[in-house]
């Protein structure tokens, strides 16, 4: 892999970071001056580069547009005290976007590729790495099928894409959602384990309908019997029920999220019990009911957790307590922010410092 560890970085002449206004970042309404590109061919990942970030020029023909080859990560990076950028398991997120690009016929990226690329590309766009608490550098590496070609069949063509935004605060406003019991995520056999770009779309319809009905998100439910929770909007989905933190055991219809992975081992490490197992609607309802249910939210890269206020069921509104009375979820929430910032020891071996 020597010839990718090396390669072309072409630096963008009119750097746009002086337009940025980093007191309203907001999310994805800024990106940074560079990108990195790998292209697949003949078998063999071949030309990476670094270049100004800008549109792409594609045939209509692109296979990804019609059939829908496409996977993508997100990640993000942080500053420490010291002004120094710390990426937050991006190892990981190489390994799930392989294991989403076997599930869509797709080649393995070498896990080099993937880490050098981004470990260069922000060495070049340091200084678009926000240092305000709670703003960060989100990191959207993606992967794409390029045959310009009609015919149904894996592309033999890719590209491999990163490029990054500054991110402001993610504002937690708990949400209230509805438990969808009609439409499906994922089944047993898809490719809800995959990060794929049409498993968002397949999500669009419900989650408007939701939207539609008063709630903000969806809680989706299992294709089968739909009495067994799975995930949250476009994240994991954790409950408290009696001081215990219970959540979904993944599955291949569960994404197996990295925010999931680090909120259970640090939570463990707290010494707040946890259980991965299946988790029905009826023990969360009555949970609920009895006032056992103490705390719900959902976990992903963007928001590390999101607070649920309400759940809906069968047309009744279930309140959960007040957001300012919970515990488990902002102790681990600031046990997780601490480490991805520098602000305290990394235990688990999480941060790869650029
Ligand atoms: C990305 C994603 C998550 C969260 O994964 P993280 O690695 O924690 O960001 C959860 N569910 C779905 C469907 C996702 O696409």
């Amino acid at each position: 892999m020597v010839d990718t560890l090396a390669f072309p970085i072409e630096k963008t002449t009119q750097s746009r970071l002086s337009q940025v206004d980093f007191t309203n970042l907001g999310f994805g309404k800024y990106y940074s001056d560079h990108m990195f590109i790998v292209e697949y061919a003949e078998g063999k990942w071949h030309s990476p580069r670094i270049i100004p970030y800008g549109d792409l020029s594609l045939s209509p023909a692109t296979s990804a547009l019609h059939y829908g080859q496409a996977v993508f990560e997100g990640l993000k990076a942080y500053k420490n005290a010291e002004g120094e950028v710390l990426i937050f398991r991006p190892d990981a997120n190489a390994q799930r976007l392989n294991a989403s690009a076997e599930r869509l016929a797709m080649p393995a990226l070498p896990e080099d590729i993937f880490i050098n690329g981004l470990q260069q590309l922000l060495t070049l766009d340091k200084d678009w790495v926000p240092a305000a608490a709670g703003h960060s550098l989100y990191i959207r590496p993606f992967m794409f099928a390029t045959d310009a070609y009609t015919g149904v069949r894996p592309s033999e063509t890719y590209y491999f894409i990163i490029f990054t935004c500054p991110v402001g605060v993610y504002y937690n406003k708990p949400v209230r959602v509805k438990v969808e019991t009609e439409f499906t995520r994922a089944a047993k056999g898809g490719t809800g384990a995959a990060k794929a770009a049409g498993n968002y779309a397949a999500s669009l319809l419900p989650a408007t309908l939701a939207q539609k009905a008063g709630y903000d998100q969806l809680l989706w439910t299992d294709a089968k019997t739909h009495e067994y929770f799975e995930e949250s909007g476009t994240m994991n989905v954790m409950f408290v029920i009696d001081g215990k933190l219970i959540t979904p055991a993944t599955s291949d219809s569960i994404l197996k999220g990295i925010t999931r992975d680090s909120v259970l081992k640090v939570a463990q490490k707290l010494g707040i019990p946890t259980e991965e197992r299946a988790v029905s609607v009826k023990e969360v309802i009555d949970a609920a009911k009895n006032g056992t249910l103490q705390e719900a939210f959902g976990v992903g890269t963007a928001a590390t957790i999101a607070p649920i206020a309400v759940i809906g069921h069968e047309g009744t509104d279930y309140t959960l307590p007040a957001v300012e009375n919970r515990t488990i979820a902002p102790r681990i929430q600031t046990a997780l922010d601490d480490i991805k910032t520098g602000k305290a020891a990394d235990p688990f071996g999480w941060i790869l410092k650029v």
